[in-house]
């Protein structure tokens, strides 16, 4: 099949690309290698909505930030997902560190971010209780806000299928060919076709620039991994903002912060690494992780730990050593005609995205797509229950209307059987165990689904039509019921 333009990678930055091309009359196809979407560095990051004071002036880091957090509120409107803009507090422990937040102020009002100021010792201790009594002042950026970050990339691609863009998972692009001005990408069983090719691939897209035949691709992928403790509902009210130290030469360094869930993030570390998909944790990582937390919130119990996970940066490494050395590495190709990286999208990429996405289409237009608008064009998805947030009246009629909604299959966070069937047949539907625990949150409590999963395995089964035995946890051979097969 030939379409207009094909997306290679399903996280955040290639589902807002492929959402804010839903708006117009273009065919669209995304490629991605996992078995689901959201399943790279979109998965598994600090699930922060960065101010934008951070990124170098002038960069289109700084630039896609501060846009893209300022489009968030709407955005995560639009698409019904929980967004808090809960603000952000970067934490100075000496007069050294009160210069660096002086540094990062002027950073931040030279990027346009708004509002930011600098708070003494006993306002940041009114804002935050829990905070480290040697703090003595903080930066406040108010427009900082937090999000899932996998349901944002969810939510994004099921509003761009309903809008008619095609997803194909378990698509992994082993090659490339270009003839007459159209590229042929395959993953060895089956050729998609596409006049305008859109290389989202994370820490994998230096290796798609070369398989698209850039032969003087001006960066390379350093792929950096991050640890990260998640701690129950119970320490979710340790802290009210999101909690920076300062930052160092490896970066942002362990921040604390509320998720939007009402748990207690921890994290992370930043450890260069050479697997690019290797996300193990490790105990030293998982150390550092709680010294970092205790700097700043001293009294913060990770006894209470419920996971621990990480997830991988695509840092890019350029060779030119201009200002692009820490930058995103978003730009036409000067080789390949038709071809758009949207490569090396490290930290704050997830604050960008939808900012990203709007610029991918810009530059396509540039490139020479052309782009009417879609009549039919939704700007939404599919509406969602979240039976845990309904009060009891809204409960009560959500049940009348489907007594599935009534029957509580993960205990720990309230999840219902009516919400996981609908999370089965929505667009791009749960097929195994972990889509379902993405899509509805049903096994993410502190059992850590000892008690639902026998349950959602019947129901997946029940609801695909297929045995029980073949339902997996996350794909390939990850089945759960094996009959005691080795
Ligand atoms: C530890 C950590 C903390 C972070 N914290 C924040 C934060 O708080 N705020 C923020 O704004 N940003 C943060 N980020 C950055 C943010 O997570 C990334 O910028 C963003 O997720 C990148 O999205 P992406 O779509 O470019 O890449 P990815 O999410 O990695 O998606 C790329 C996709 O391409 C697919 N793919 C790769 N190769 C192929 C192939 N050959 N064929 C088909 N598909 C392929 C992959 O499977 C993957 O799904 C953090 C990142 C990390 C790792």
């Amino acid at each position: 099949m030939k379409y207009d333009v094909c997306i290679i990678g399903a996280g955040i930055t290639g589902a807002m690309t492929a959402r804010k091309l839903a708006k117009y009359n273009v065919s669209v196809c995304v490629l991605e290698a996992a078995g689901d979407v959201a399943m790279g560095a979109t998965k598994a990051n600090s699930a922060i909505v960065h101010a934008g004071f951070d990124a170098e002036c002038g960069t289109l880091k700084a630039a896609l930030n501060v846009k893209g957090c300022a489009m968030m509120p709407a955005e995560t409107k639009e698409l019904d997902v929980p967004y808090k803009q809960c603000g952000s507090l970067v934490c100075a422990y000496s007069d050294a560190e009160i210069a660096h937040l002086e540094q990062l102020y002027a950073r931040g009002c030279e990027n346009g971010v708004p509002d930011m100021r600098i708070v003494g010792g006993d306002e940041l201790r009114a804002m935050e209780p829990n905070i480290s009594p040697d703090a003595v002042a903080a930066l406040w950026a108010p427009t900082a806000g937090i999000v899932c970050p996998y349901e944002l990339c969810i939510a994004a691609c099921e509003n761009a299928v309903i809008n008619g863009v095609q997803f194909k998972t378990n698509f992994r692009v082993t090659n490339i060919t270009k003839e007459n001005g159209t590229f042929a990408v395959t993953d060895g069983n089956e050729i998609v076709y596409a006049d305008y090719l859109v290389n989202a691939a994370g820490v994998h897209s230096d290796e798609i620039a070369v398989l698209a035949g850039e032969t003087d691709f001006p960066m390379h992928v350093i792929p950096r991994r991050g640890e990260y403790m998640l701690l129950d509902r119970s320490e979710g009210k340790m802290a009210n903002h999101v909690l920076f130290s300062c930052p160092s030469a490896n970066g942002k360094g362990i921040l604390v912060s509320p998720t939007v869930d009402g748990n207690l993030i921890l994290g992370p570390t930043a450890k260069a690494i050479d697997d690019k998909d290797d996300t193990a944790t490790t105990t030293d990582g998982l150390m550092e992780v709680q010294n970092g937390a205790r700097h700043l919130v001293p009294t913060v119990n990770t006894r209470a730990v419920i996971t621990q996970f990480s997830g991988v940066r695509p840092t890019p490494v350029y060779a030119d050593g201009d200002i692009t050395k820490s930058d995103f590495c978003i730009r036409i190709s000067e080789t390949v005609p038709g071809l758009l990286h949207l490569a090396g999208i490290e930290s704050p990429g997830l604050a960008s995205s939808p900012a990203t996405g709007e610029y991918a289409v810009e530059l396509l237009a540039k490139m020479g797509l052309s782009l009417t608008e879609k009549s039919s064009y939704t700007p939404g998805r599919p509406k969602k229950i979240r039976f845990r947030e309904l009060s009891d009246e809204e409960r009560a009629e959500v049940i009348k209307q489907n007594p599935l909604y009534g029957k509580i299959i993960c205990r720990c966070e309230t999840v219902t059987e009516g919400e996981i069937v609908d999370a089965i047949h929505r667009p791009l539907g749960a097929r195994d165990l972990d889509m379902v625990k993405r899509r509805t949150r049903a096994g993410m409590g502190r059992c850590g689904s000892g008690f639902c999963s026998p349950r959602t395995v019947e129901i997946l089964a029940r609801e695909l039509g297929v045995p029980m035995d073949t339902i997996t946890k996350c794909g390939g051979n990850s089945v759960i019921l094996n009959g005691g097969k080795k």
